[in-house]
């Protein structure tokens, strides 16, 4: 059998620390399976002489946590090399959600992240409540990068506790049934529990978001923080393919362009980049020279409580 993908030639820094090299890394059924000089053939070979080969960037922080239902590239992550993001950062999730709260839900993130609102509206096909429904959502739709979650401890608190969630201390009956949300979160493969006491994360109204009026010890639950993705960050055989091959001495962020691409003509912000040659997630090409291949081979990562199969 030849391999699905053939990244010769390339500097190979493989995100140990350890010194760069040359080689071929050789790529099938979405894994690293050789490094060095490779004689296989394969399907489709990228020359890589005079680009870094590096594995993809894990971003830590995003809120993607709309987005992902409108957009199969993940932009503006997916233009600069990175090919993991996660999201349900600083307590904001949307889920778990009743339907009557979905609205609020959306105006909290425009309040916070300047997403807005109409788009979030006309974007999303709102179908989950729960945080297991949620992720089974993102696991279905088409994804150009990987996503992991954490569930919020805004949203969990609006789920449980209503409007009391923005004025009032919790009670030991909130607290069970908020520990009971997030553990059955974990189950399904949340990446763990954000939350924020940042005097900048204010509701539509101006007022603390929900996370900012718990006092400390609402915050002991029991939660898996460190994400333990096993075999992605590095270029070593057995390793997950996510890659992304750049141009060193050309690297940089490309100028912020305004377009109204989101759901409903809404605006943005867009920011591309320029010395990216390619990028590969799970194994297949997924950006060539900043345009999308159209290949859609991202995943759910789910957590390491994650009790689904
Ligand atoms: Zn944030």
């Amino acid at each position: 059998m030849g391999l699905d993908l053939l990244i010769r030639n390339g500097t190979i820094v493989d995100g140990s620390a350890a010194a760069r090299y040359r080689g071929d890394v050789g790529i099938e059924g979405g894994r690293i399976v050789e490094i060095g000089r490779i004689r296989s053939v394969a399907e489709r070979t990228i020359d890589a002489d005079g680009l870094i080969v590096a594995p993809g960037f894990i971003d830590g922080h995003t809120h993607m946590d709309a987005q992902v239902a409108w957009d199969p590239i993940g932009s503006c992550s997916c233009w600069h090399g990175v090919t993991t993001v996660i999201m349900g950062n600083c307590g904001f999730a949307l889920a778990p959600c009743k339907p009557d709260a979905r609205e609020w839900f959306a105006r909290c993130l425009t309040a916070v992240e300047d997403i807005p609102t109409e788009a979030m509206l006309a974007g999303i096909d709102w179908t989950w409540e729960t945080y297991p429904e949620y992720l089974a959502t993102v696991d279905r739709l088409p994804k150009a990068i990987n996503y992991g979650a954490y569930i919020g401890h805004s949203a969990l608190r609006m789920y449980v506790m209503g409007a009391r969630a923005l004025t009032e201390k919790a009670t030991e009956d909130d607290l069970g049934r908020m520990a009971a949300a997030v553990q059955e979160a974990i189950r399904a493969g949340a990446m763990g529990f954000s939350s924020s006491r940042a005097t900048t994360h204010v509701t539509p109204d101006g007022t603390p978001v929900a996370s900012r009026i718990a006092d400390w010890s609402e915050l002991t639950f029991d939660n898996a923080s460190a994400w333990e993705l096993h075999d992605r960050g590095l270029v070593r055989t057995g390793y997950k393919a996510d890659l992304v091959l750049f141009d060193e001495a050309r690297v940089k962020p490309a100028m912020p362009t305004v377009e109204t691409d989101l759901p409903g003509g809404a605006r943005r912000l867009a920011q591309k980049a320029e010395g990216i040659a390619a990028t590969v997630v799970n194994g297949e090409v997924t950006l060539e020279d900043g345009k999308a291949t159209g290949r859609v081979p991202g995943r759910l990562l789910r957590g390491p409580g994650s009790r689904v199969a």
